[in-house]
Order: C-alpha cells, then sequence, then structure tokens
C-alpha cells in the first residue's frame, strides 16, 4: 500500500513534500481578492515560497535550492475560507435528531462516534475542495479538541472554534454528556457559560437566538446582552445565528460582532443596513444550507458534480429518504416526500428574499464571508461552498466579490493571529493557496477546477487528495479480518443476510473511511 501511494505521487508533476521546503511558483496569473486585482504573468508573478509561508512575489532572485514549478496558464488565488461548518455534524440523514428522529435506524451515539472517526476523512475533503480554513460556528466541548487536531494535522484546514450555543431553545435529543446546544434562561447563567468557555480560547461564543410564538426577540434579548458583555470583556467575539430582520437587528444592537446566516423573512431596510455599516458587523449568508434540509426530505437533492465527486460517500448514500423504511420514517420527511413542489416553493421563497438581501448588503459594503453550514442534513462537508458560491452569483455577487467573500473577508471572521496571515497572497501570510486550471473571475464555475492546493507551503496535486485512497485496498490488518470474521459468524447465526452481503461486497469493503460494519448498517436499510 505505501509503495503504491508513493508510485501515485512520485509519477505526479510534483512530488510532494513531506516537509515544506523552498518553492516558486512561476508564470501563472495571480488573482489577490483582498486587492481587488489579476496580475498578468508578463510582470513576474513569481510567488516564493519558503517553509509554510510566502516569501515573496515578483522577486527577481530565485533562492538556489528552490523548486521551482511551471505554473504556465494557471490561476493561483488564495486558499478558500468556509466561515460556516460544524465538525459535529456529518450531512448524513441522521445528523440532527432533534429535526428527524431517525434513532431507530442508526443511534445517535453511532452517528456522533462516526463522525469523530471520521475527521481525518472529512478534513481532507475540504483541503481537495481548496478550502485551507475553516470556523465552525458551534458544538459540543469537543470541538476543542478537533481544533487541536486539525491545526497539528498537515492534511487538514486551519480551524477555528466556538464552542456549544448558547440557546433560547433546549434540544435534549442531542445531549450524549457534552451537548452543542445549551438551553440559558437568565443573564447570570448566560455570564457562568461564557466564564466556563472562556478558558478553552474559543474563536467566536456563538449564540443561537431562534424566535417563534413562544420565544419572541424580546424575551431573549437579556441573554444575547448579557453574553455579549461577558465576552466583550474578555476580548471574545460573539457570532449571533439569527434568521429574521428584527431578531438580526437586536443581536447587532446588543453588539454581536458576526450575523450568521441571512435574514429570511423579509427585506433587509435603510437602518438595518447603516447599523450593519457603523458597526463594522461581518455577515455569513449560507445560503446552501436553506435549501438542503428540504430537498434532501423531498427527495429532490440537488448536489453538484463537486459535491458527488468529492463529498464522503457513505454520508451521500444515507441522503436517499427512499432507502429508509416507510414505517421509520418521520411525518416531516413523509410530507414532504407526498409534496416535494411545496417543499421546493417554500425554498424558492426563502431564496427570493435571501439573494436580495446579500445583493443589498454587498452593495452596500457590508463585510460578507461566505459560508456554507456544512454538516447539517445534505449540505456536504468540504464540496458544499461551490453550491454557495452558485447562489452567491445568483444574488448578483460578481466572481472577484464572491472571491472576496471566501478569501480576504472570511479570513476576518476567522480572526485572531491566523486570521491576519491567510485569505491573501502577501509576504509573510501562511502560504495556503489554490492552483486553478481556468479563471474564476470568467466564471466563478470555475473555482473548482482545482489543479494543486498548497497548505502550509507543503504542494497537493488535486489529484493526490482523495483520489489516492480509491487506489488504496481495503486495508485488513490481521486484526481487523479476526474481528470481522467473528462478526460474520455472528451475523449469520442472527440470518442478517444483509450484514453478509455487505461483508462480502464491494460497497462495504471498499468503504473509503474504513467502517465497514457502519457501512454494513447503512446500505442495510
Ligand atoms: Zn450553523
Amino acid at each position: 500500500m505505501k509503495l503504491r501511494i508513493a508510485l501515485a505521487f512520485g509519477l505526479s508533476i510534483f512530488a510532494v513534500a513531506a516537509q515544506a521546503e523552498q518553492i516558486v511558483l512561476t508564470g501563472a496569473t495571480l488573482i489577490d481578492p483582498a486587492r481587488n486585482e489579476v496580475r498578468d504573468p508578463s510582470t513576474n508573478t513569481d510567488v516564493n515560497i519558503d517553509g509554510d509561508r510566502i516569501a515573496g512575489i515578483g522577486q527577481k532572485i530565485r533562492p538556489a535550492l528552490a523548486r521551482v514549478i511551471d505554473c504556465k496558464g494557471k490561476f493561483i488565488l488564495p486558499g478558500y475560507i468556509d466561515t460556516h461548518v460544524h465538525f459535529f455534524q456529518s450531512g448524513d440523514l441522521f445528523t440532527r435528531p432533534d429535526v428527524v428522529d431517525l434513532t431507530k435506524v442508526r443511534p445517535y451515539a453511532d452517528e456522533v462516534a462516526w463522525i469523530k472517526k471520521n475527521l481525518p476523512d472529512t478534513f481532507e475533503r475540504y483541503l481537495r475542495s481548496g478550502i485551507t480554513s475553516v470556523v465552525d460556528v458551534g458544538g459540543p466541548f469537543w470541538n476543542f479538541e478537533v481544533r487541536k487536531t486539525a491545526n497539528a494535522t498537515a492534511k487538514a484546514p486551519r480551524v477555528a472554534v466556538a464552542g456549544p450555543l448558547i440557546s433560547s431553545v433546549s434540544r435534549p435529543q442531542l445531549d450524549l454528556g457534552d451537548p452543542p446546544i445549551v438551553k440559558i434562561d437568565t443573564p447570570d447563567q448566560a455570564r457562568e457559560f461564557v466564564r466556563k468557555l472562556a478558558p478553552q480560547n474559543p474563536d467566536l461564543v456563538k449564540i443561537w437566538y431562534i424566535v417563534d410564538k413562544d420565544h419572541p426577540v424580546d424575551r431573549f434579548r437579556p441573554i444575547v446582552r448579557a453574553t455579549v458583555e461577558e465576552s466583550h470583556a474578555r476580548k471574545l467575539r460573539v457570532a449571533v445565528h439569527a434568521t429574521e430582520l428584527e431578531t438580526a437587528r437586536a443581536a447587532v444592537e446588543e453588539g454581536a460582532d458576526v450575523l450568521v446566516h441571512s435574514v429570511i423573512d423579509k427585506e433587509v431596510d435603510d437602518a438595518f443596513v447603516k447599523l450593519l455599516q457603523d458597526r463594522h458587523t461581518i455577515l455569513c449568508p449560507t445560503l446552501v444550507v436553506f435549501e438542503r434540509y428540504g430537498r434532501t426530505f423531498a427527495n429532490r437533492l440537488n448536489l453538484t458534480p463537486e459535491e458527488k465527486a468529492w463529498g464522503n460517500p457513505e454520508v451521500i448514500a444515507t441522503l436517499d429518504v427512499t432507502k429508509v423504511p416507510r414505517d421509520q420514517l418521520p411525518d416531516r420527511i413523509k410530507t414532504a416526500l407526498a409534496k416535494p413542489d411545496d417543499a421546493l416553493d417554500r425554498i424558492k421563497k426563502i431564496y427570493d428574499v435571501a439573494l436580495k438581501n446579500l445583493k443589498t448588503l454587498e452593495d452596500a459594503g457590508v463585510t460578507i464571508a461566505a459560508g456554507t453550514d456544512a454538516g447539517n442534513i445534505g449540505t456536504i462537508h468540504g464540496p458544499a461552498l461551490f453550491r454557495e458560491f452558485q447562489l452567491m452569483k445568483e444574488a448578483g455577487l460578481t466572481s472577484m466579490q464572491i472571491l472576496q467573500c471566501a478569501t480576504a473577508n472570511a479570513a476576518k471572521l476567522f480572526g485572531g493571529d491566523i486570521g491576519t496571515h491567510v485569505g491573501s497572497i502577501e509576504k509573510g501570510n501562511f502560504a495556503d493557496l489554490i492552483i486553478l486550471k481556468s479563471n474564476p473571475i470568467d466564471d466563478i464555475a470555475h473555482a473548482s477546477d482545482i489543479y494543486a492546493v498548497m497548505k502550509g507551503g507543503v504542494l497537493y496535486p488535486a489529484a493526490a487528495l482523495l483520489e489516492a485512497k480509491k487506489t488504496e485496498p481495503p486495508r485488513a490488518s490481521a486484526d481487523d479480518i479476526a474481528e470481522h470474521y467473528v462478526k460474520l459468524v455472528s451475523a449469520m447465526d442472527q440470518h442478517d443476510p444483509d450484514y453478509v452481503d455487505a461483508f462480502y461486497g464491494a460497497a462495504g469493503m471498499e468503504s473509503q473511511s474504513g467502517r465497514r460494519e457502519e457501512a454494513a448498517r447503512c446500505y442495510r436499510y
């Protein structure tokens, strides 16, 4: 196996360096959205990389030992940043039992165990999509471990995280002892919770400002105020989930630094736009997530070619709701399946407002950071960003604006020391870059035409990411074989032919992330 991987890497155009080195990327067109700039190769666009940093642009002298990589005809831009993901969610059908309860098909504890085990796979899918940094906008306390792991892993995006969501509503279905969502009832509780979070150095404190007739805007507002005060006193920024105009307005008035999701209930007014301008609030629209629950449940999922190619195949396999036994289907899915057009209509109505609002805010100079809410049902970790780009284009943003949202603006949302050293092609910044085969300024669809991805000065040819996995034979160690043999015998005893099929079948054995037994369960329903 090792030999095969070595061969695959060796045969590729670049040898993948085990360690960062001195590299010169030469002959490319440079696209730096931070400067709204496209630099033609005739002006000397050499990008010098030294270790994990950009050492200079357009330098006349090349270091003697530098590896020179010809990028003629290619386009270099900063690595993309998805500023809204959730690593505690897989994107599969079982990941939000509070929305659709399918725990009889797949217990939630199994779902979370799978998620944790597959984090390295998830990380690599981000890199394959050209995403070199992500912001996890809320999850259990083990999110802080995810950040630590990612930041110590070469083949992973840089990760900023928020801890558990401070919420107006409770979600007991997600509580396995370290809940991602914590209901807070009083300002004192909010302050106490921020004090508990602070030692973990969260990159953001997240508020889940859910409003309905039982939870009016004003009732939770004092909790928002207390959370912001306590956070700002500790130099922590606050991101607020707010999807209604009045909720979003209240959040910003109380000092929210970041608004997540779009306003979807009505068009934003001048006062709101001015408020965001005055407060320098960053807004992350997460357009794609608004269609994916509804489309998944109605069996009208519209995954893009990028999602199909680079999303986790086990996650995608679960999204076919017609495979769930009818008697196990929650009412919400049954209803959507019975009336798919109603689901599509609702999505259209949301987009009619959300896309218009995005254009208004972009035109007004509000800082928009691209984000997907990946991990939610049907929103695929990694390549979902390209669907987000399509929707931003539909809203009327130019290619350059979309790229600004996904690089320079997103770096502002990422924040901290890392945030100031990513998102632009600049001397001293981390060498986190994408090399594209076609020009994304001509058409944002080219943003996924990825030739290679560089993270921290290490260059990965696109074909060496994920593709290498496909050529790997199943990792069957002696222990694995013994373990599966025991399971197989017991499955036969229980007359469980599907397990046996899955064990012998290609789908089970070639499961990319090596969870053969779970894959078997997945394919069983
Ligand atoms: Zn979210």
